[in-house]
C-alpha cells in the first residue's frame, strides 16, 4: 500500500487569508514545494481535505471552490507533484445543521479511503487547527500540526512543525 498525507489546504499549502477563494489571493506558503518533493521521492501520496464553509455562507460557489483548487493543481504540477484529489465540506452547522464531512468528522476520509488504497493507521495528517488533529486521531493516523501562529491550539498532536519542509524532516525516520 502507498503512504498517504492527508493535506489541510489553507494554513498548510496556501496561506490563509479567510475564506480564500479568488486566484489572485493564492499564495504557496514557504517549504510546500521543498516539502511535499520530499515526501513524493519517499514515496507518498497526497490527497487534500478541505472545510469551505464559505460555500454554504454564499461567499463563492462550488465551481469558484474547484477552480482554485485546480489552479493549486496546476501551480503543484508544474514542480512535479500530483494532488490525487480534492476533497471538500460545503456546508456549516448553523445552515445545513451537521452533516458527516466537516473537519473533524470523518465522511470525507471514508470517501478517499473507498477511492484509494489508504491505510489509515500508516497516513499522516497535516493540519493548522484543532479539527484537522482531531481528524486524524479520529481515523487512528499520526498527526502533524503546522503552527502558524494564527489559530489556538489545544489538542495535542504527534508532531508540530514550522512548514511542510519541517514536518519532512520529522516524519522521514519513523
Ligand atoms: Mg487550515
Ligand atoms: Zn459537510
Amino acid at each position: 500500500m502507498e503512504k498517504y498525507l492527508i493535506l489541510d489546504r489553507d494554513g498548510v499549502l496556501i496561506k490563509d487569508k479567510g475564506y480564500v477563494h479568488k486566484i489572485k489571493d493564492l499564495e504557496l506558503l514557504p517549504g510546500v514545494v521543498e516539502g511535499l518533493q520530499k515526501f513524493r521521492d519517499a514515496g507518498y501520496k497526497f490527497i487534500v481535505i478541505s472545510n469551505q464553509a464559505g460555500i454554504a455562507r454564499g461567499l463563492y460557489t462550488r465551481r469558484d471552490a474547484e477552480r482554485f483548487n485546480n489552479k493549486l493543481k496546476a501551480i503543484l504540477a508544474s514542480d512535479g507533484i500530483v494532488l490525487e484529489k480534492f476533497y471538500y465540506c460545503e456546508h456549516h452547522p448553523d445552515i445545513n445543521g451537521r452533516c458527516n464531512c466537516r473537519k473533524p468528522a470523518t465522511g470525507l476520509v471514508t470517501k478517499a479511503v473507498e477511492e484509494f488504497e489508504i491505510n489509515l493507521s500508516d497516513a499522516c495528517f497535516i493540519g493548522d487547527k484543532d479539527c484537522d488533529i482531531e481528524l486524524g486521531k479520529n481515523c487512528g493516523g499520526i498527526t502533524v500540526l503546522i503552527d502558524s501562529g494564527q489559530y489556538p491550539n489545544s489538542v495535542q498532536p504527534d508532531f508540530k512543525a514550522k512548514n511542510l519542509e519541517h514536518a519532512f524532516e520529522l516524519l522521514k525516520n519513523r
